[in-house]
Order: structure tokens, then sequence, then C-alpha cells
């Protein structure tokens, strides 16, 4: 179902987004080669929770059959790891690995999700422009983002932009609605037709993730259940925020 958020629940959006904003800037200042992505964990929980709100990733289940509840309060995908990586004690980041971090708080109810990619000392350039072509793509999305436009707008957008750099983005997984439930309608892919799809109106909370994969968009599931991993072993970034859907450009909820 989709969800048209009234001011209220708007105002309650925006504290719960405000919550993984700053957990993203503890995260950014925090992170560095030689910590284990179990530490990055417990930053993250610790500031979600003296800011008054819950990792919703903790013990998230996603009702598919065999998929086990998500055990930590962020998902870390480090170089060809694409999304979903569970933290470790004995994962260790090093000098020049890309990590993503996804994560969402919830609070008084509502959800906030974003995602970013970190990049470790120095990379080569290559994986520099993987890296900016991921959150690029995000703002080429939302550019389309406003009533008189649909989610295959932002979604055609995307995944125009991304192919035009000479990479690819990935199918299996896509953005979504998000309010009460994490994982809200509608889906957003990213990529596909444009002026296809729900309109888009005032009120709309959504979670725009572009998913770029440096070589083919190939994914495989690793047997923890949750790992997504690129087939051919190519890097991976990852990059979303909550927006509101407003009368004219969107509200990026999820930085301050
Ligand atoms: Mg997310």
């Amino acid at each position: 179902m989709v969800t048209i958020k009234s001011k209220r629940e708007i105002a309650l959006m925006q504290e719960a987004c405000k919550v993984v904003a700053l957990t993203y800037q503890k995260l950014e200042k925090e992170i560095n080669a030689g910590m284990t992505t179990w530490e990055l964990d417990k930053i993250a929980e610790n500031t979600m929770k003296q800011l008054g709100a819950i990792p919703a990733q903790k013990g998230y289940n996603p009702g598919i059959k065999g998929v086990p509840q998500f055990p930590a309060s962020i998902c870390v995908s480090i170089n060809d790891e694409v999304i979903h990586g569970i933290p470790s004690k004995h994962r260790i980041i090093k000098e020049g690995d890309i990590v993503s971090i996804d994560t969402v708080a919830l609070k008084d109810g509502f959800n906030g999700d974003a995602a970013r990619t970190f990049v470790i000392g120095k990379v080569p350039k290559e994986t520099q422009r993987l890296v900016d072509v991921t959150k690029q793509a995000f703002y080429e999305g939302i550019k389309y983002a406003k009533p008189g436009y649909r989610i295959g707008d932002i979604s055609h957008a995307i995944g125009e932009y991304v192919h035009s750099q000479g990479f690819s983005v990935v199918q299996e997984f896509q953005g979504h609605g998000i309010g009460k439930e994490m994982h809200e309608d509608p889906g957003i892919p990213n990529s596909g037709k444009a002026g296809r799809g729900l309109r888009l109106e005032p009120g709309m909370t959504l979670a725009v993730e572009p998913m770029v994969i440096q070589g083919k968009s190939n994914i495989l599931e690793l047997d923890d259940g949750w790992t997504i991993i690129t087939e051919d072993g190519s890097l991976a970034a990852h990059y979303e925020n909550t927006i509101l859907i407003t009368e004219k450009e969107p509200k990026i909820l999820t930085i301050l």
C-alpha cells in the first residue's frame, strides 16, 4: 500500500531521518582501517539509542522462507559485496576498501533509511568514480521526484545515468516507499521505462537507493542468507536517502 503522510506523520518521519543523518555523521568520523565491522555496528546502535531510536534492521525478518532474521543494526558490505553484509568481529576494514553501510532508524513509530559508501584511504581513480557515480545517480533520479512525474521517471533517470558512465545497476533489489513500515509500496527499480508506474504526490516518502556495480549486473547470495556479492567479483557501491515528495522539489530527509 502506498501511504500519503499527514503533516504530523511527516514531522515524525523527519525525526527518524535526522537520527539516520546523525548516525552517518558519527560513522564518517569514526570509520577507519583496522576497525572491525562489528565496531561500526556498535557505533551505529549506540548513536541511535542515545537519540531515542531503535535500529530497525536488528531482528528484521523479511518473511521469506529460509532467510534468517538480520542480526545487526547496520548492513555493511565491503568491495564486491553489494548489500546486506553482516557485521562481524572478524572482518577488519583495510586501507583501499570501499565500505557500503545501510541502516534504518525507527523512532516514534516511523522509519528513516539511508546508505553511504565510504572510501578508506587511497583508492584507484576508477573506484572513486564508481562511488561518485552511485551518489550522483541518486541525484539524477530525484530530479523527477515531484508531482507531474511517475516512479518510472526516477528509475529511468538512474539507469540511464549509470549506464552512460559504463557501470551496471542491480536489478533484483530496489528502492521503496517508507513510513511506519521499513518497506512500503511502491518499489523503485534502479532502471526502467520513463512515464510508467505510480504518479508521484506530495506526502509520499520514498527511499531511493542506486546500487551500482563496476562490472556486470549479475549478483549472488552467500550462504549466510543475506550478503549479496557481485558474480564477477567487481566492486559495488550503494547510496540512499529517504526523501519527501512536496509540491515542488523533493526534500531529502536523511541529510541535515
Ligand atoms: Mg536502506
